[in-house]
């Protein structure tokens, strides 16, 4: 039987959905973002009505890039990293950003630059969810201090397109700030819409391996001896570079506070990544106007200062950061082309893996995603070495069994109670 996806439930229940949040904003009478403890950030279908029109949006079935590249796009890394103008590292200028930061505080130092140097109103991020502090919510900051607030990477699921809305509400142009999927979704929705295409004034995207789902986090929290209605904050990292996962429960003479360090939180919640991400092909925000990551080409040391990778990936995003950093907002060093590669190994290695894997996926019966101008071949052909290819192959049959990936899997919404999201 050929399965096909036809509507957003198709997405989510065929394990496509990477959480963006982009459905609910284009028909959000229709469908809501609920958390999902053991996917993620999902959507819920209202029965009875189609979805067309969001599945037109939605960057977990099908991604594109424009028949075309942006002017001055590198050669050299386009077919495995996409349009590339520019190649950076460096850092917030203000110490408080690139302390509080994860990596070198450009995301929210260039979102703090667009808001109080080129006249925009806000910013649409993610941030701990106010009520409930294993869970995210989207806001949008119009502050130093409501974006000092949400700095961080948050390795949890985190819709940041289902307030979209508020970008269209905004009295002026606003900044997106997103893993590469939901500025991919925001892309595609923009394209569509004028009235969001107005307000956008700037796109950030971050590098991301995957997103670990929530049951991972409360995993974590439980192995620290924490219960999970007593936490009132969960950190990932950040307050240093990479710096620390940091849970405090509890509060006054009751308050507890654990901490692990980044690799070993990592290496824990990387093993709960929803199965769309084995088959992202764009890990490094090819859809945004700037992205960033982290310069892991060399060894950190626990007093040392946060450090950003970043591209160019448009026109725009090169003008606003050389802006930036005119005005003294950020510090910027280029780089040569291939340190990006020196950087990021592991992300070249998981783009290289999706061709198998795709492969694979389509020949066991499990709907992938259709990927146009985005090449993938080439990248598992030239960059996978022998055995990862084999890999690429064996494991991805073995998971497609292990994980039932040839089943529909029916979205579960979470409730909240106390602060503690429940199954
Ligand atoms: C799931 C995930 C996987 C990652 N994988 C990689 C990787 O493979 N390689 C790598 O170099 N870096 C990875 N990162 C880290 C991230 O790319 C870097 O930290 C990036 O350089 C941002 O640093 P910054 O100091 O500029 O950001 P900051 O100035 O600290 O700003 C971070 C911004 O990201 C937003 N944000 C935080 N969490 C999320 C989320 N889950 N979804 C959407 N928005 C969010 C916040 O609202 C904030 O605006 C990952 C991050 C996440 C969330
Ligand atoms: S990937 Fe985004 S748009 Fe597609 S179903 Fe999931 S949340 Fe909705
Ligand atoms: S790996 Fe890709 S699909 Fe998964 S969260 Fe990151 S950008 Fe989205």
């Amino acid at each position: 039987m050929k399965r096909r996806i036809a509507t957003i439930t198709d997405v989510a229940e065929r394990h496509l959905c990477t959480g963006c949040g982009a459905c609910a904003y284009v028909q959000p009478d229709d469908i809501t973002m609920v958390d999902d403890l053991d996917a993620g950030r999902r959507p819920l279908v209202r029965e009875g009505t189609t979805s067309s029109r969001a599945l037109a949006a939605c960057p977990g079935a099908e991604l594109e890039h424009p028949p075309t590249h942006p002017p001055g796009a590198i050669e050299e890394l386009l077919g495995a990293w996409g349009p590339v103008l520019g190649v950076w590292e460096g850092h917030a200028l203000d110490p408080e950003v690139r302390r509080s930061a994860s990596s070198g505080g450009i995301a929210s130092a260039l979102a703090l630059h667009c808001m109080e140097a080129e006249a925009m109103h806000g910013v649409l991020h993610i941030r701990q969810r106010a009520d409930a502090a294993l869970l995210n919510e989207t806001t949008l900051s119009t502050t130093r201090e409501e974006l000092l607030a949400a700095t961080g990477s948050r390795y949890a699921p985190a819709s940041p397109c289902d307030g979209l809305q508020m970008v269209v509400d905004a009295p002026g142009e606003c900044v997106m700030i997103g893993k590469p999927c939901d500025v991919a979704a925001t892309r595609r929705v923009r394209d569509a819409d004028p009235a969001l295409d107005a307000k956008l004034g700037f796109t950030i995207a971050m590098f991301c391996a995957g997103t670990p789902s929530t049951r991972g986090t409360m995993e974590l929290v439980r192995r620290l001896g924490l219960e999970l209605g007593d936490v009132r904050s969960v950190r990932y990292r950040g307050n240093g570079w990479p710096g620390d996962f940091v849970v405090v429960a509890g509060d006054g003479e009751h308050e507890q506070v654990r901490s692990l360090s980044y690799a070993e939180s990592w290496n824990f919640l990387q093993r709960y990544r929803q199965w769309r991400c084995s088959l992202c092909a764009d890990h490094t925000g090819e859809f945004a106007d700037v992205a960033v990551g982290d310069p892991w080409y060399r060894e950190t040391t626990p007093d040392q200062l946060g450090s950003s990778l970043i591209l160019a990936r448009s026109p725009r995003g090169r003008d606003v950061l050389l802006r930036a950093a005119e005005a003294g907002a950020i510090q910027l060093r280029p780089l040569a082309p291939s340190r990006l590669v020196d950087a990021q190994p592991n992300l070249l290695a998981t783009r290289g893996a999706v061709w198998g894997r795709v492969l694979v996926s389509r020949a066991g019966g499990v709907v992938p995603p259709r990927y146009r101008r985005i090449p993938t071949f080439g990248t598992w052909w030239s960059h996978l070495p022998p055995k990862a290819k084999v890999r690429s192959l064996t494991g991805t049959a073995r998971r497609l069994v292990s994980k039932r990936l040839y089943r529909r899997r029916p979205v579960v919404a979470a409730t909240v109670r106390s602060g503690e999201p429940l199954a």
